[in-house]
């Protein structure tokens, strides 16, 4: 693990500008222009919105495939818009995909009810299990897909093996970054052909618009803008604005969540009230020797459980003065659920515990506020449940 790189800082502020800046703008002006003059071009670059060949459009793709990594990349309506059209783009009729057994709902989703419609097909692989991937390909096998750090536990696939495994059975390989941003990790870098953020999240990191984004080779990223072209799944250029003003202050952010989370996440372990954390800085994390290597930071996400269930976390979530309790993630404010009763509710309370999301447990977004704040309000919040639990 290194500390996030200066470069990738000044990328965050510069990559991309537009050169010479526009009447001498230090910002990119939002261009609320729907369409622009035409000069020839072929239909896919003339200047329209739905396009996204605005100025603002193309500077956040440049920005994002510098800090991606990436040959390129295109900005979209929301993170589901990115990842929904990548996968209509790279499958078609009669394929099949890999996915990691645990997957953000929207994603998971559209790949049990909305893809079995055009006839494309999955099977679910164990991310921790590379031996047993094998037994699921087929001659129609297209793709494999998986999360960075996956929501809400925090767990981590065999993500080089996944890359090494996509190369080897000639598939592409898919990741959804949006955990980890790229301050923390660039997918691309070990070998992931196309990255996901739902850029609604640590990319903006201030809570006001929803945007996603998908980076990669330039043939896959051009393949993707085509079908949105037709599905019309742009960002407006007000948004565009917003999230290169957010962009800015990513590397800052992201640096401080994660620093804010491992100080948390250590209270939290350390307190009898507390049950099981799971952070990737903790040495306790089942693939904390992983996330360690691969990861530049460990990110702002903790999922723990208190002793006393749910009783216990609806008292607890009621005691905090900071934390909001809310769905998303990756802004400015800390935000706690319990995803039970929020983000995984659509299931059934067996499938639920299956894949280790039990009704007590609580997802945590560390925001932006004085570390020593979120610590004091914890520990007044955890004493209160202590005193509520018998022994
Ligand atoms: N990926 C992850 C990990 C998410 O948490 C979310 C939203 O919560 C998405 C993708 C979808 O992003 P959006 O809401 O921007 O469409």
């Amino acid at each position: 693990m290194t500390d996030s790189t200066g470069s990738r800082a000044t990328a965050a502020i510069h990559a991309g500008e537009l050169k010479p800046r526009p009447e001498g703008a230090m910002v990119t002006p939002i261009y609320q222009t729907a369409n622009y003059e035409y000069h020839g071009e072929d239909y896919h670059d003339v200047g329209y919105i739905r396009l996204s060949t605005t100025p603002n459009h193309r500077v956040l793709a440049r920005r994002i495939a510098a800090l991606e990594g990436t040959e390129d990349a295109l900005v979209l309506a929301s993170g589901m818009a990115a990842i929904s059209g990548a996968l209509l783009t790279v499958l078609s009729s009669d394929d099949h995909i890999l996915v990691q057994d645990t997957l953000y709902g929207g994603t998971a989703g559209f790949v049990a009810h909305d893809l079995p419609r055009f006839h494309i097909s999955h099977s679910v692989i164990d991310p921790q299990d590379p031996a047993s991937w094998a037994a699921s390909v087929t001659p129609q096998t297209k793709a494999i897909y998986v999360e960075t750090l996956t929501n809400p536990l925090v767990q981590m696939a065999d993500l080089e093996a996944v890359a090494a495994f996509a190369r080897e059975q000639r598939l592409v390989s898919m990741i959804d970054n949006t955990f980890a941003s790229p301050v923390n990790f660039r997918p691309a870098e070990i070998g992931f052909d196309l990255v996901f953020e739902s850029c609604t999240k640590y990319m903006n990191g201030h809570s006001d618009i929803v945007a996603g984004s998908v980076a990669g080779p330039a043939e896959w990223v051009r393949r993707i803008k085509v079908l949105h072209d037709h599905l019309g799944g742009s960002l407006d250029p007000h948004a565009a604005f917003l999230l290169e003003r957010g962009l800015k202050t990513l590397d800052v952010r992201v640096r401080q969540q994660n620093a804010s989370a491992q100080r948390l996440a250590r209270l939290l372990e350390a307190h009898d009230a507390v049950a099981s954390v799971n952070h990737p800085s903790l040495t306790s994390h089942a693939q904390h020797e992983r996330a360690a290597r691969l990861l530049d930071g460990f990110g702002g996400m903790i999922a723990f459980e208190l002793h006393g269930g749910m009783e216990s976390a609806e008292a607890f979530l009621a005691t905090l003065t900071i934390p909001a309790v809310a769905a998303s993630l990756g802004g400015a404010e800390s935000l706690m659920v319990r995803p039970a009763a929020a983000i995984h509710s659509g299931l059934s309370r067996e499938e639920r515990e299956k894949s280790g999301v039990s009704d007590g447990l609580i997802r945590f977004s560390v925001g932006l506020e004085g570390v020593e704040d979120l610590e004091a309000d914890l520990t007044r919040a955890l004493d209160a449940c202590r005193a509520a639990v018998p022994a």
